[in-house]
């Protein structure tokens, strides 16, 4: 299980890289991607972002 940006929905607004606590989110082609090695699956940024475009699978 592991949460993931949809790019096809995120539209960079960067809102998720704010939230998140291990500072696992980065900006890159003006959208936004999870650094799932730095991800500990809290959930924050799905919760924070405005498009529903972070899902976990
Ligand atoms: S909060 Fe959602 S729409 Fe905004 S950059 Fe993050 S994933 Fe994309
Ligand atoms: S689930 Fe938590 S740790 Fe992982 S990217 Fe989102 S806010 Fe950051």
């Amino acid at each position: 299980m592991a949460y993931k940006i949809d790019n096809n929905l995120c539209v960079g607004c960067c809102a998720c890289i704010g939230s998140c606590p291990e500072s696992a989110i980065e900006q890159k082609n003006d959208k936004c991607v999870i650094n799932s090695s730095k991800c500990v699956s809290c959930g924050i940024c799905e919760t924070n972002c405005p498009v529903s475009a972070i899902f976990i699978e």
